[in-house]
């Protein structure tokens, strides 16, 4: 069921839970910023989620509120992440879903991270 992002931050969302060790997660990557872990669902051969550690919403909710240090921090682990799993050489693709119309199911903002195969036009 999509989420209203306009909704205040829930601090109860399976994400939040994660980032306080609460539910167990498949980690690939940490830093201050952000917290990388492989999606429960995967939609293809790599899907990794990438969230900031800060409470935000949406993408809507971040661009908004958080510092540039944590949108720069989250930015990098993206890149440093899909370096990591050796994505860059052949490809991949990042995608954020926003709201409603975008299909976000968890109230924490997450970067979706797909590759490992050509990708389709659509994921997620
Ligand atoms: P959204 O539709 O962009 O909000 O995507 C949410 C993603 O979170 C989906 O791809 C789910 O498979 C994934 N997901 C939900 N719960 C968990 C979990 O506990 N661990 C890892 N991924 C999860």
């Amino acid at each position: 069921m999509p989420i209203d992002p306009t909704q205040p931050y829930d601090d109860n969302n399976i994400f939040a839970r994660i980032l306080r060790g609460e539910l167990p997660s498949k980690t690939v990557y940490e830093d201050d910023s952000a917290l990388a872990f492989h999606d429960i669902n995967p939609l293809a051969p790599v899907h990794i989620l990438v969230i900031p550690k800060g409470s935000y919403v949406s993408w809507d909710d971040f661009s908004q509120k958080a510092s540039d240090a944590e949108i720069a921090g989250f930015i990098r682990a993206v890149g440093k992440v899909a370096r990591e799993e050796g994505l860059v050489a052949q490809g991949y693709r990042v995608l954020a879903n926003i709201g409603m119309r975008g299909g976000q199911e968890v109230p924490h903002l997450h970067a979706h991270i797909f590759g490992g195969e050509p990708l389709g036009p659509m994921l997620a």
